[in-house]
This record gives structure tokens, sequence and C-alpha cells, in this order.
């Protein structure tokens, strides 16, 4: 087996330190292996308390949760993290079925991995959404536009002033739509373009689309910025009303 094209090299993500909350302890050990192979620090938490206690004494980089936890449960975990912590959080979900999904993502969970699954495809997904959440991997200029104000370097979005909350994909999500105004993207264009992934489920957009939303729109169910044009994709407008375009927009379905 190969395993050098997952090292981190010194200078990229390596000495990143990640907690890993998983209470099967075999799972917890190979993930530690490989997530160690590739340069990271890894803690571990086997029960939510704990896990909570080492979100916050640790200051980790990137947090992966399993779903299915004694106790205190990941989702738990998840939504209570997110009460005081922007740090990326990947669950690891059990059950492959929608809503599990869909609830992972609802808590602020950044990502999620299907059990079982390849501890190389994992730590691929750890550097990614890790990168992500990098400030130093974000040279791209400013954008001012409707009201927003995106600063990518610090990684702060504000509107009229007012720094939004945002996770790291909602955050990604809007900052993409900010520097593509009036543009219709698919959701798989939008998987590629802001997951960096490939293949995906596009469940992931409409859910961090209802997330953006309810950060930004004034009604989010009836979007003025960030709207649904049916059977395409999603669009943003930048608040300049436009009779041909809004007569394009179909009302918000999803
Ligand atoms: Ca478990």
């Amino acid at each position: 087996m190969n395993t050098t094209q997952y090292s981190a090299t010194p200078g990229d993500l390596g000495g990143r330190r990640i907690l890993l909350v998983e209470d099967e302890e075999m799972i917890a050990s190979v993930v530690r292996g490989y997530l160690a192979q590739a340069g990271f620090l890894v803690d571990i938490a086997a029960d939510g308390f704990t896990a909570l206690h080492l979100a916050k004494t640790h200051s980790p980089d990137l947090i992966i949760l399993d779903r299915m936890l004694p106790g205190l449960d990941g989702a738990e975990v998840c939504r209570r993290i997110r009460e005081t912590m922007d740090t990326p959080i990947i669950l690891l979900t059990a059950l492959a079925t929608e809503d599990d999904r869909i609830l992972g993502l609802e808590m602020g969970a950044d990502d999620y991995v299907t059990k079982p699954f390849s501890p190389r495809e994992l730590v691929l997904r750890v550097k990614s959404v890790m990168r992500r959440s990098i400030k130093e991997f974000s040279p791209e200029p400013p954008v001012e536009l409707a009201g927003f104000a995106l600063n990518p370097s610090a990684r702060i979005i504000t509107s009229d002033g007012r720094p939004l909350v945002l996770t790291v994909r909602e955050f990604d999500l809007l900052a993409f739509f900010l520097r593509r105004p009036h543009q219709v993207f698919s959701r798989e264009q939008l998987i590629r373009g802001v997951w960096g992934w490939d293949f995906g489920d596009l469940s992931t957009v409409t859910v961090h689309v209802r997330r953006v939303r309810e950060k930004i729109e004034r009604d989010p169910t009836k979007p003025e910025l960030l709207k649904t044009v049916w059977g395409v994709g999603y669009r943003f407008d930048a608040g300049v009303a436009d009779p041909s375009t809004a007569a394009a927009s179909a009302p918000d379905v999803s």
C-alpha cells in the first residue's frame, strides 16, 4: 500500500491537532494511525463529555466526531461545540440514511463520512476541510457587495458591518457566491467549486444553502439574495432589482 501520497509535508498541514471522538477502540486506533502517518497530532476522546472537555482545553484544528457515542451522542456534542466554537467538524455516521446525514449538517458539522469508511478517504476529507479553514490558504482579494464585505484572509464576512457567524463550509459557499453574483450554479457545480468533491451527496448543498439563507435573508423562506433557479440551481442576486432575472426565478422549494 502506498501511503506517501497522504503525508502532510512541513508547512502544509503537518503538526495540526485533531480531536478524534470515537468510542470503538479498534476504529480509534486505526484512524489515529493513519492521521499520525499524515503528520497530524491526534487526541482521542471515547465519550461525549470528554470530547467537550478536550475541545475546550486542547484547541484542536479539526474534530472528527462519531455520531453514535455512549452518554451524550455525537449530534448533541456537535451542537454544543458549535455554540462556542467554529472548529471544523467531520461527522462519522453509522447509518447511510439521508436523514442522518442532514441532521449532522444541520447540527453544524462541516462534512461527514459514512461508516464503514476507508481511513485513507477520511484523511483526504480531513485535509480538504482543514485547508479551507486555514487563513493562510485564502489569497483571494476582498469583496464588497450588496452590504456584504468578504475578508478572505481573516475569513470574515460582514453584513452591514455585522460579522456573520458561519461554519467553514457556510463561509466557503457564501464567499463563492459573493465572488460570482448574478450567475446560476447547479448543485453539481457547487459541490465541485465549494467542497472540492468530484462526487457527493447533493443534499449537502441544499442543507448549506438553507443554513446560509437563515443567516443572511430577511425572510429565509422568501430569499431575496440567494435564490433558487428552478430546475437549474442557485443564484446570488446582489440587491439589484432586475425584472428579467426576477421573472426567471421560481418560488423557492428547497
Ligand atoms: Ca460509536
